[in-house]
């Protein structure tokens, strides 16, 4: 057996339990209100059935006592050897008794002789014969009437007789009988739905709606009454078989469960004559008899079996209704601890994205300090990169004092020259060669002026404001700067530059300090050079201004390369170089918005490149 079945098991005990309880039940009910209504069907015929015989056995009850009306008879019983009334009266019974459709009629005298009889004309007729014995002549003659029934002795005819004493001035001189045929009785009964019966106060069954029930018993006779009844002839030496009726229960109102066996020969009846019964009896007034009429349970049997199928089966329903209730509930119950489940899965995920999102704010917390760190160090580097933008250029300043010294020595020098050439020239008046030499003064004076000026614009600090720069402008300015190191070195200045040259934003200043940077150190790569060529191409590209600085140096070393930019990244001996040049250029660049970029040319030397905004006018 399988675990689920194992489970199943009570529930199906359960339900056979509860079908067998509601059947048993139902049954039970249904047997009980079925037999209720059976009883009180019952009662309505025992009433009815009781009410016909009664009026039967009353149509003939008065017609004995009625006989000493007629003069006749009680002449015969005065005088009975007379003879002469003897064949009038034996006429008048002949003729009431076919009137009345009774059995016999006859009167006995007091010894118990009948005297004269219906049937006179008949072999068989019972006239002169000695009935003393029979009960209900003795019973008449002790209490005036007497009833009884019995089968004739003469011919063996069941009836009922009804005696009643004939009396003639408080003389008792006879005693007049009737005796009424049973069927008689019983044709009242023809339409019963019901089997019917009466039986005598020996338990003999003496009417029946079921023909074979007669001269049955309903308790087995002892051997006494037995023999009683020989001498009584009651019953004429009849077999008096048991009926076979078996008492079940006994039950109120004087009803009875009996049970009635099969007969060996079928009876051809309307209404089962045997099986269970429901029997209902009552004494017949003004006899000793009693009527019982039976209601066979089989209908009950089968309302109740039919109720207790439907209990069971609506057992069954409501059992299964039920389960099919507590699923559900149950499955509703599921449902809401699942919504449950989800509702606090969904706190829990909140209550961690709160959490979650408390540790980003403080990691952004952070990071926004980190940032704020970061800006400041930026700033104060800025301010330590302003300080070295200012302290490179004094450093070229320095390095470009001893050019200057030379450069201002020799027109000095000159100048003092020509001034006392001048005098002299005065002197002897040649106004001519004077005028020649104080014009060559002004012009050396002018150049000198130009030296300084220069100087001065690379020593000051720049604004900040970018502006429109001329590139062509800012590379010639840088040139005349570094005129006096290009002289000396013999070098070439090769330019590629379009026209209109570009406008670029900028300042002009730093702009001029980035150019001297990268123009210097080309010429330092190519020193020792007989005719250093320094190529400077100057356009526009992707919409932006673009300046690179060639020369035919040896290039950029492998190690250099990626450290171009670093401050004090220098292999120029201690003394020449700071190692700061292309830092505080690629600052000022990126200050433009724009890049820096140093790298090798294919056909050799290095080569750096300027890559800044156009200005908007240029654009326009
Ligand atoms: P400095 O000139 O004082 O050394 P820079 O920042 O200007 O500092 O240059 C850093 C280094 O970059 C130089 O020492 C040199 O090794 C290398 N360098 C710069 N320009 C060139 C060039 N045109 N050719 C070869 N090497 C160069």
């Amino acid at each position: 057996m399988s675990s689920r079945t194992l489970r199943r098991l009570p529930m199906f005990l359960l339900l056979v339990l509860l079908m067998g309880l509601a059947g048993f039940g139902a049954h039970r009910i249904a047997q009980q209100l079925g037999l209720a209504e059976l009883q009180a069907t019952g009662l309505h015929r025992l009433d009815l059935y009781s009410a016909s015989l009664e009026r039967e056995i009353g149509k003939y009850a008065f017609l004995p006592g009625t006989l000493d009306l007629e003069r006749d008879v009680l002449e015969l019983l005065r005088h009975p050897d007379s003879g002469q009334p003897t064949a009038k009266v034996n006429t008048y019974l002949e003729q009431l008794n076919e009137r009345a459709g009774t059995l016999s009629i006859y009167v006995i005298d007091t010894a118990g002789r009948v005297v004269a009889a219906s049937n006179w004309r008949r072999a068989d007729s019972f006239l002169g014969e000695d009935l003393s014995f029979r009960p209900y002549f003795r019973e008449a003659m002790a209490s005036g009437s007497g009833r009884f029934f019995g089968i004739g002795t003469t011919r063996g005819e069941p009836g009922y007789y009804l005696a009643s004493t004939l009396v003639d001035a408080s003389r008792t001189l006879g005693v007049a009988v009737i005796k009424v045929s049973l069927e008689q009785l019983e044709k009242s009964w023809s339409t019963v739905e019901a089997p019917a019966m009466v039986s005598d106060e020996n338990g003999v069954v003496i009417l029946g709606s079921v023909a074979d029930w007669k001269f049955t018993t309903l308790r087995p006779l002892d051997e006494p009454t037995r023999s009683a009844f020989d001498q009584t002839q009651q019953y004429n030496r009849r077999a008096l078989k048991p009926l076979g009726l078996r008492e079940i229960a006994e039950l109120d109102h004087g009803a009875r469960l009996v049970e009635i066996a099969r007969q060996g020969s079928e009876i051809v009846s309307v209404y089962p004559v045997s099986g269970r019964f429901l029997a209902q009896s009552r004494p017949l007034p003004g006899t000793p008899w009693t009527l019982t009429v039976f209601s066979h349970l089989e209908q009950v049997d089968e309302i109740a079996q039919s109720r207790a199928l439907v209990a069971v089966v609506g057992a069954a329903f409501v059992f299964m209704l039920g389960l099919m209730l507590d699923e559900r509930r149950r499955r509703l119950k599921d449902r809401l601890a699942a919504r449950e489940a989800l509702q606090q899965a969904h706190d829990e995920l909140e209550r961690k994205v709160d959490e979650r999102t408390a540790d980003l704010s403080a990691a952004n917390q952070l990071l926004q300090d980190e940032v704020a760190e970061r800006i400041r160090a930026e700033r104060t580097l800025r301010a330590a990169q302003d300080e070295l933008v200012q302290a490179g250029k004094l450093a070229v300043i320095g390095q470009l004092s001893t050019g200057i010294a030379h450069e201002l020595n020799q027109p000095l020098a000159a100048l003092r020259t020509l001034s006392g050439n001048g005098v002299r020239f005065l002197e002897r008046g040649d106004l001519a060669t004077t005028r020649s030499n104080l014009e060559r003064i002004a012009q050396l004076v002018d150049r000198m002026g130009l030296i300084t000026g220069q100087l001065r614009a690379f020593a000051r600090k720049s604004s900040g404001q970018l502006q429109p720069v001329a590139l062509g402008r800012a590379l010639d300015n840088a040139l005349a700067l570094l005129e006096p190191r290009l002289r000396q070195a013999n070098a070439e200045i090769v330019r590629h530059s379009p026209l209109p040259e570009p406008l670029a934003l900028g300042d002009a200043n730093r702009l001029e300090q980035v150019l001297v940077n990268l123009l210097g150190n080309a010429l330092d790569a190519m020193d020792g050079q007989p005719a250093p060529i320094i190529e400077v191409d100057c356009g526009v590209v992707a919409g932006r201004a673009r300046l690179s600085v060639r020369d035919h140096g040896p290039g950029l070393a492998e190690a250099a390369l990626s450290h171009l930019f670093e401050p004090f990244f220098t292999t120029k001996a201690a003394g020449v170089g700071l190692g700061l040049g292309l830092t505080i250029s690629a600052g000022i660049v990126r200050d433009f918005g724009g890049t820096l970029s140093g790298a090798n040319h294919p056909a050799g030397g290095a080569v750096f490149t300027l890559d800044i905004p156009l200005s908007p006018e240029a654009s326009a």
